[in-house]
């Protein structure tokens, strides 16, 4: 409250004036009502809506479990853990040894020798295979339990290598038992025997549905 002295009246008269702090703003003008458009109501209905999925139970109690198709898994296992049949035919064999020595080291990719037929699930064709020696190696290849694979490791293994014009000699093991992999090289190194082993696992990480 605030009095006001009035000249022309020569009397006091009591006028009410609002704090200056509590001025208030005159309102902004209005924009005037309009209706929107049709490109506008149909970008409006275009906006992605935001669904809320809602966490099942497992979920909740175990936020870190990872779900993922049981083929995968299974495929994952059987990748990471090929057990090649050891036996060798010729001197890609000594390349074959090389790689599983401590310089190249197979073990580090779950690659493990085993001596028997029973549970081994890589068969390595190294070397030169000889119509003698092809009844074997298919009846070791039949021993082996489903599923399996087959790397052929070198020229020879392959189409014969420089035995092409040897009548005793077998030009192909694919002849006797299906292949899989094919490792170019007279002998390969272990870095392409390596190769063929990671080709292998994209293979089966390939063929995981069938
Ligand atoms: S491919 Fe060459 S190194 Fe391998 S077994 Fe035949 S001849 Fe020997």
């Amino acid at each position: 409250m605030e009095q006001v002295n009035v000249r022309d009246r020569s009397e006091t008269i009591e006028v009410t004036r609002p704090a200056p702090d509590t001025v208030e703003a005159p309102a902004a003008p209005t924009a005037p009502h309009r209706e929107k458009t049709g490109v506008e109501r149909e970008l409006e209905r275009l906006q992605p809506s935001t669904y809320e999925r809602p966490e099942s139970l497992y979920r909740q109690l175990l936020p870190g479990i990872l779900q993922v198709p049981a083929d995968t898994v299974l495929a994952v296992s059987r990748k990471s853990s090929l057990w090649p049949l050891t036996f060798g035919l010729a001197c890609c064999a000594i390349e074959m040894i090389a790689t599983y020595m401590s310089h190249h080291d197979l073990d580090r990719f779950g690659i493990v020798p085993w001596p028997s037929p029973r549970q081994s699930d890589v068969m390595i064709v190294s070397g030169t295979v000889t119509k003698k020696m092809a009844p074997a190696v298919k009846l070791l290849y039949e021993q082996m339990p489903n599923p399996k694979w087959v790397i052929s490791m070198g020229a020879c293994a392959t189409n014969g290598g420089p035995y092409t014009r040897y009548d005793r000699v077998l030009q192909g093991v694919d002849k006797i038992i299906p292949v899989d992999v094919y490792v170019p090289g007279c002998p390969p190194r272990p870095e392409a025997l390596m190769d063929g082993f990671l080709a292998l696992q994209h293979k089966i990480m390939e063929e995981r549905h069938k």
